[in-house]
């Protein structure tokens, strides 16, 4: 499906985008993966693609990693906007600092990334971008003010986009997804970052009873990215197992 397609996927490293890169792997894309772990090399090495290190809060990382893209394959199809950050802490806690790097990181870097991609998508007669928002866009969390804040922000930059790129034939999307099962959620699970929390709560809050799969997000955004999606743009898709569907733990009856 993106055999010969250029895919730029951020914070491939591990998680969500490690396994939206293996996807597009199995597809035969040409990849280029970014991210501030060393690790995401040897990600790179096993799939065969360019590793740019970038720290996406930097304006200069963002330009260079297009550019990187475009020296190595000749040009961008696609870009996923995955790489984010999430600084817990409520309003009256969060610092000044913690809060505008969580913006840059998870709002600015994908505006300016998208940006800088299309002019290059544009010379390729279009192509696709999806961003990684969150459940947390489309409702707040408890004391996760700077997280809800970007990714609310990203979901409407990505409708935004897709108004501003329609007529460079490049249709931008976003998947909202719930809690899935990645190295970072079970790290927080594990530490109790909500020790108010048990495992089967988390599990509860989706109406299937369970977390996600990295891959169940990775096939969403491979449909979004794909011809298969050629008449949708603008859309946010929650991937979330009906947690959005409910007001309440979506998974527990009451
Ligand atoms: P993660 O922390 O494992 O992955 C994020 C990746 O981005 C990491 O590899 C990290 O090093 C990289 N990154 C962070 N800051 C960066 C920077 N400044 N420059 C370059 N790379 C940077 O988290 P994940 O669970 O895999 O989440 C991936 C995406 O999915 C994020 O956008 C997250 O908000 C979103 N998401 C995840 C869940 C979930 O349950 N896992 C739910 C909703 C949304």
């Amino acid at each position: 499906m993106f055999q010969g397609k250029v895919v730029l996927v951020t914070g491939a490293a591990r998680g969500l985008g490690r396994a939206i890169a293996e996807a597009f792997a199995r597809e035969k894309a040409l990849l280029v993966l970014c991210d501030v772990r060393p690790e995401g090399l040897e990600v790179a090495k096993q799939l065969g693609a360019l590793f740019v290190y970038a720290n996406l809060a930097e304006p200069s990382h963002r330009e260079r990693l297009v550019e990187q893209a475009v020296k190595q394959w000749g040009g961008v199809d696609v870009l996923i906007n995955n790489a984010a950050i999430a600084p817990p802490g409520s309003v009256l806690k969060v610092s000044l600092e913690e809060w505008q790097r969580a913006l840059e990181v998870n709002l600015t870097a994908p505006m300016h990334l998208s940006a800088l991609a299309a002019r290059e998508i544009a010379k390729r007669g279009g192509g696709a971008i999806v961003n990684i928002a969150s459940v947390q866009g489309l409702f707040a969390e408890q004391n996760n003010a700077a997280y809800n804040a970007s990714k609310g922000g990203l979901v409407n930059l990505t409708r935004s986009l897709a108004l501003d790129l329609a007529p460079l034939n490049i249709r931008v999307n976003a998947v909202a997804p719930g809690a899935i099962a990645t190295e970072a959620v079970l790290e927080a699970i594990q530490m109790s970052t909500h020790p108010e929390l048990t495992r089967q709560d988390w599990e509860d809050l989706h109406a299937l009873r369970r977390l996600g799969r990295p891959e169940e997000v990775a096939e969403a955004v491979l449909f979004l990215a794909s011809e298969k999606a050629s008449f949708i743009t603008g859309a946010i898709l929650p991937v979330d197992g009906g947690m959005t569907a409910s007001f309440m733990m979506a998974g527990r009856p009451v």
